[in-house]
């Protein structure tokens, strides 16, 4: 029989959404290490369930164009996770997925998704830069994407990891961190670190190939 679906082998969607799962596998022990310190230490199990879903769907995804690939996988996360970051990362997803072209020739391509993702995730959350946030690596990936289209990949890891890095400092005033006050300062954000380890997948996919 000859099968109709398109496979989107051109963009690597099984491959993306292969290496995402595998980081928060291997990473869903520390992202809950951050979380107990900070919030009710549900982040690593949360994202673990979210991102076990979307390997189950992998034959789905993986037939389906990059937008509507990312459309259901966001959809995916909201019904599958509970706590915060699901309806946040699923709002992500879900924008990326309305503002993608199929598929994205450039830099450019994927900053206008980012950027539309995280827009959603600003409505969503109510949100914004320095409340401690998943937004707090993912504001500056968009920058880096922005201001360096020539090397958008080492831009966006770096920026990633300079995100990461500062939400230590800040102190939460958004979910449930911002319960602690002054206790949140000095340790890293989950969702600012889930967020991280994703943008590594992703180049990391985006550069071998
Ligand atoms: P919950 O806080 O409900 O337990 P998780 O532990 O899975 O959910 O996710 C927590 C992460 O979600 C935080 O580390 C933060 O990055 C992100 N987050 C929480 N609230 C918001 C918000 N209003 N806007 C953006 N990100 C948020
Ligand atoms: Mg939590």
């Amino acid at each position: 029989m000859i099968r109709k679906e398109r496979k989107v082998s051109d963009m690597h969607n099984g491959k993306l959404l292969e290496a995402a799962v595998a980081a928060i596998r291997e990473h869903a022990d520390e992202l809950t290490a951050l979380d107990q310190a900070i919030g009710d230490g549900d982040h690593g199990i949360n994202m673990k369930r979210g991102f076990d879903a979307l390997a189950e769907a992998a034959g789905e995804l993986e037939r389906l164009e990059l937008p509507a690939a990312l459309q259901k996988a966001g959809m995916i996360l909201v019904m599958k996770v509970g706590g915060a970051s699901g309806p946040l990362y699923g709002s992500l997803l879900m924008a990326m997925g309305k503002a993608a072209a199929h598929p994205p020739a450039s830099a450019d391509d994927v900053a206008g998704m980012l950027k539309a993702g995280i827009e959603a995730v600003k409505a969503r959350g109510r949100s914004d830069a320095g409340a401690k946030t998943m937004l707090d690596v993912l504001i500056p990936v968009l920058q880096a994407l922005e201001s360096h289209p020539e090397d958008p990949c080492a831009a966006a890891v770096r920026a990633a990891d300079d995100g990461l890095e500062a939400t230590r400092g800040m102190l939460a005033t958004k979910g449930r961190a911002s319960f602690l006050g002054e206790r949140s300062i000095g340790h890293l954000d989950p969702g600012a670190r889930s967020s991280a380890l994703l943008v590594h997948a992703i180049c990391n996919v985006l550069e071998d190939s």
